[in-house]
């Protein structure tokens, strides 16, 4: 059964919506600084333990129309979303790296972002609590991952921190505000730590240029004079997955480009 390709690959994509399931359930609690392991979920309004039956990724959503069983409260789209995009990631790793440990680590830290990315997103901000046990754990799997070894990882760790602190202080020092904050300068560190210094400057370039493009749309759309703060850490995470699927054949590409003499 195992050796199907299509038995595998849905195998993952229920262990990835199980896993998303349990990021949910990350996304929500350690912003409060609640556990994540107990209780057992509750509906936010009425308090009642939610079902494993009600509880199941996906499925529930659909079957309870997005509402609580008891009082009838909305359930966040954020939950089949996170479930979802966490099941198609372990199938679309799978396919690239196959059942190997850096299947695992990547899954790992693929998962760690999404739950900053949801957390930044909904409060604005990105707890250390991930970050830095992120960066000793992303130097510990260069030990592991065929694509980097320690010095890289030990150079994006300082590179990643390094760069962000620069910019936010002359950001600081121009326009008298805070710009970066500092958990995006911790998250990078942690990107550098599990990808490599040559990843730091990919995912500089590719979320300055999402988030400039993302931001005049948001501005476009809210016709407002004053800036509209949009948080950085989806960004950044958006471009280290980039970065992880297509990173090697986007640099070969661009290098390939200059070589040619078309840039
Ligand atoms: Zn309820």
């Amino acid at each position: 059964m195992f050796n199907s390709p299509f038995m595998m690959d849905l195998i993952i994509f229920i262990f990835g919506l199980a896993i998303g399931s349990f990021l949910n359930v990350c996304i929500y609690r350690i912003p409060k600084g609640e556990s994540i392991i107990s209780p057992p979920s509750r509906c936010p309004k009425c308090k009642r333990e939610i079902k494993f039956y009600d509880n199941i990724p996906i499925i529930s959503f659909i079957l309870l129309r997005g509402r609580c069983r008891y009082c009838g409260a909305t359930i966040s789209w954020q939950y089949p979303i996170v479930e979802f995009i966490t099941g198609i990631f372990a199938v679309t790793l799978l396919e690239f790296y196959g059942i190997t440990l850096s299947f695992f680590i990547y899954f790992f830290f693929i998962c760690a972002l999404i739950v900053v990315s949801c957390i930044d997103l909904r409060e604005r901000i990105i707890p250390d609590i991930i970050s830095l046990p992120g960066i000793a754990i992303g130097f510990f799997a260069s030990f592991f991952l065929p694509s980097i070894n320690y010095l890289d990882s030990i150079i994006g760790i300082v590179a990643g921190g390094g760069i962000l602190l620069l910019v936010g202080a002359g950001y600081q020092l121009i326009m008298k505000t805070e710009g970066m904050g500092g958990g995006d300068i911790k998250l990078l560190a942690m990107m550098g730590a599990f990808l490599g210094w040559k990843a730091v400057i990919f995912i500089l370039l590719v979320s300055s240029f999402l988030g400039a493009i993302i931001g005049s749309i948001l501005a476009l759309i809210k016709r407002e004079g004053r800036k509209y703060e949009i948080p950085y850490g989806p960004f950044l995470s958006i471009a280290a997955i980039l970065y992880i699927y297509f990173g090697r054949a986007i640099i070969y590409w661009y290098l390939g480009l200059i070589f040619h003499g078309r840039i």
